[in-house]
């Protein structure tokens, strides 16, 4: 399929790139690089062994600049990554998140249906759960309240998604919910390199273990889990773009509007992740428990059975290969 790929710049967009190239897929991707650099698709370039990427430097409100875009080719479908991300953020400037990642995305639907393209492949989040009713999480778990503007603006854009295709039947919706995205790809050469202090767990841990950062903060060590840390859903960041690809099959399906959790299924606590780090690559990652982090959650992993069923995906990889492919891309960063 021809599909263009909003965000493909970015962490999970790159590696959703290197995926559907192998697959065999052709792939245009825009990006106004405000979290990310054209590099990364230089590097999907060394992966894939291809040529250059088409790439358009383009902001997704802008009408007219995506307009062109889409004028440029003939798409199948759109895989929609591209948004801001970061939480804390999210609470310090909602207009921005919410004119962003609202306003992008009605702009960009609305230039799709434009064109004739309904096809869309929405990045969602398992944050639409709130404090979920039930865990595991199946997509039938009812949403719940979002803690912060960014979590309501997926919430709110899943509504958006669905009314659109309720409204006009051509349109077929596929809103992947993730859980929580780790690791790089094998090769080292993409991977995630958040600006400034990282606000995820992941990110935090290989900074810690490569001194850029003193110590780990756990937050709360008073949960009612196993050890009292929050419990997390990881998935390596390559299984979950092989998720966009086994997507695409629902949309070639005409699959109307379908919801899934990309998840492995098993949660894992702060403590086992840094245990896990520490065993796959030999290092030590020093921690201290701080406080709870406002709007954190206990426990929150999937049931990602109905991917695997209607999709034919499941996880593959493993915490310890998550763990290892973080820190080689880590280690490649101060090369
Ligand atoms: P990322 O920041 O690495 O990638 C997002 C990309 O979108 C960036 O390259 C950024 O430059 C681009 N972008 C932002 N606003 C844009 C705009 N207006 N026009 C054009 N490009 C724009 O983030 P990521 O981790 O790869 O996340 C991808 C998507 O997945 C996001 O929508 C995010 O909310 C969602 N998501 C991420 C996680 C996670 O933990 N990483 C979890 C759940 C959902
Ligand atoms: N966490 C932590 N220290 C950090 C960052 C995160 O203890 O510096 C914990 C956090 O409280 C949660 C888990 O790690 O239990 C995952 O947090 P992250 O921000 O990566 O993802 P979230 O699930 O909050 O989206």
């Amino acid at each position: 399929m021809n599909i263009l790929v909003t965000g493909g710049t970015g962490y999970i967009g790159s590696h959703t790139v290197v995926e559907l190239l192998t697959a065999g897929h052709k792939v245009t991707v825009v990006d106004n690089l405000c979290n990310s650099s054209a590099d990364s698709l230089a590097k999907v370039s060394e992966i894939c062994h291809c040529s250059s990427i088409p790439f358009a430097e383009c902001d997704i409100r802008d009408r007219a600049a995506l307009g062109r875009v889409m004028d440029s080719d003939r798409f199948d479908a759109v895989i929609h990554f591209a948004g801001l991300k970061a939480v804390g953020e999210s609470v310090e400037k909602p207009w921005e998140y919410y004119d962003n990642n609202i306003g992008g995305t009605l702009v960009l639907l609305d230039v799709m249906r434009q064109h004739g393209v309904k096809n869309i492949i929405f990045s969602s989040s398992a944050t639409v759960y709130g404090d979920p009713q039930e865990i595991p999480i199946t997509e039938t778990c009812p949403k719940g309240q979002c803690t912060n503007p960014y979590g309501w603006t997926k919430s709110m854009l899943e509504q958006v998604l669905t009314d659109l295709q309720m409204a006009d039947s051509e349109w077929n919706v596929v809103l992947l919910r993730y859980f929580n995205p780790i690791g790089a790809h094998p090769s080292g050469l993409i991977g995630e390199n958040p600006n400034g202090i990282p606000n995820n767990l992941m990110p935090y841990i290989t900074q810690t273990a490569v001194g850029i950062r003193k110590e780990l903060g756990i937050f709360g060590n008073d949960y009612p889990t196993p050890d009292g840390t929050g419990v997390r859903d990881y998935i390596h960041v390559v299984d979950l773009a092989r998720g966009h690809v086994a997507a695409l099959k629902a949309i070639a399906g005409k699959c109307g509007i379908e919801t899934f959790n990309l998840g492995t299924g098993t949660g894992y606590s702060v403590l086992d992740v840094v245990r896990a780090f520490e065993k796959a690559n030999g290092v030590k990652v020093p921690y201290s428990i701080k406080p709870r982090r406002a709007g954190d959650i206990a426990a929150c992993y999937s049931d990602p059975s109905k991917a695997f069923r209607v999709l034919g995906w499941k996880a593959e990889y493993g915490i310890e290969d998550m763990c290892r492919h973080s820190w080689n891309f880590q280690k490649n960063l101060l090369k």
